[in-house]
């Protein structure tokens, strides 16, 4: 059962006027604390024990005799034996006496179970709570049906293995790092069986997944991921923000296409299937003319997942494009929360944040700026669910 809003409106009023800003420090945990003390709040990265050393000592606040800080962005660090346990009872309860509001990140939506983070989770989550499981591919109600029923251009999905009729991607789990992707590609259907069996032989994929794979058409384009703002408390006009840009350096892919082709074809048969392992992330701009089909596509987002999942993204949200010869956008995938790659410009700003603010506006930030402006005015309850 959906936790109802107005229990979480009951415990953003006992909240005090500058509220702790919380994440799972992971991901883009860091984004998050460097723009929450940027905005004068306190930051509160809730880490497993054994992954806490960034947070813990190297970006850890130290603050001099009088009480400024000198150094670092993570004002306390709160160490859970694993990161589920942030969800049990008594973590609760110290999350909401402290004032803190969650910041989700994907991070979170994986290790602490989606349907805990629904019912059980009675802290106020800074975004759309009721969103984040339209991530899981295998989920009925998952981001696809929302592009389909915002009219926003996804991929085309093919319908089983012998339907593949142009250059395809396999959309599965790897097998044993269960985060991680064991996607492929294929252009026919025998290339389809000869990799995946490869890939099953290798113990990158395993069976059951492959069964449930999503198989949709391969977008030939470079890979834009845009990091949006939606807020509520401003004219429906004014709401929505492009903060910046990011793509993503992925192992061993980005390894092999810096490969001349010659010594690609010399890489033995095993090494020539890329994997999509995510690690690290750079930063874009996109030519300027295509900046008003990103804003079209962000406003039809945004207006779908409104009638959708009331009351709708609120927050930071990114979608993953790729932009085709013809320069027009496909959403290949959509975090309905902060994206992976905004520490790009970690303390920094994003460029057109900082174009739109005319001071350095990273997500991080623009999420604190969000919840102070919030606070000062009692609209808490409208950023939260
Ligand atoms: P994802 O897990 O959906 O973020 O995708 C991981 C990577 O796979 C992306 O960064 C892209 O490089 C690639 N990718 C995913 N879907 C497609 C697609 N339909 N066409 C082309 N590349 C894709």
């Amino acid at each position: 059962m959906p936790i109802p809003a107005a229990e979480i409106a009951r415990v953003v009023d006992s909240y005090p006027k500058r509220p702790g800003v919380g994440t799972v420090g992971s991901h883009s945990a860091l984004d998050v604390a460097d723009g929450a003390v940027a905005e004068g709040l306190t930051s509160v990265v809730l880490v497993q024990a054994g992954r806490d050393a960034t947070y813990a000592q190297y970006f850890r606040t130290l603050r001099d005799a009088g009480g400024r800080r000198r150094r670092g962005c993570v004002d306390e660090v709160w160490t859970y034996p694993k990161f589920a346990d942030l969800a049990s009872p008594e973590s609760q309860e110290r999350l909401r006496q402290r004032g803190v509001l969650l910041v989700p990140n994907r991070a979170m939506s994986s290790y602490v179970p989606l349907a805990t983070l629904e019912s059980d989770l009675r802290v106020p989550i800074v975004g759309a709570r009721a969103m984040l499981r339209i991530e899981e591919r295998t989920e009925r109600e998952n981001y696809y049906r929302l592009l389909e029923s915002a009219g926003i251009p996804s991929p085309r999905a093919i319908a089983s293995p012998d339907a593949i009729d142009r250059l395809a991607i396999v959309k599965l789990p790897h097998a044993r790092r269960r985060l991680e992707r064991g996607f492929f590609t294929a252009a026919t259907a025998e290339e389809y069986r000869t990799k995946s069996r490869a890939l099953l032989e290798r113990g990158t994929i395993a069976a059951d997944d492959l069964a449930q794979a999503r198989i949709e058409e391969y977008v030939l384009g470079p890979v834009f991921n845009f990091n949006f703002f939606f807020s509520p408390l401003v004219p429906r006009t004014e709401g929505l923000e492009l903060l910046g840009v990011d793509e993503r350096r992925e192992s061993n892919l980005d390894g092999m296409v810096r490969l001349p082709a010659a010594q690609q074809l010399e890489l033995p048969a095993a090494e020539r299937i890329p994997e999509y392992l995510v690690v690290g992330h750079g930063t874009l701009t996109v030519r300027e003319s295509t900046l008003e089909e990103v804003f079209r596509i962000g406003e039809k987002f945004v207006d779908a997942a409104r009638a959708r999942y009331p009351p709708g993204i609120l927050g930071p949200f990114c979608l993953q494009t790729c932009i085709d010869r013809d320069g027009h956008l496909t959403v290949f995938d959509v975090a309905a929360r902060i994206g992976g790659g905004t520490n790009v410009h970690l303390a920094l700003g994003h460029p057109y944040g900082n174009a739109l603010y005319r001071e350095p506006m990273s997500t991080g930030r623009r999420i604190a700026l969000e919840i102070r402006r919030a606070a000062e005015d009692g609209r808490l309850k409208e950023i939260v669910t």
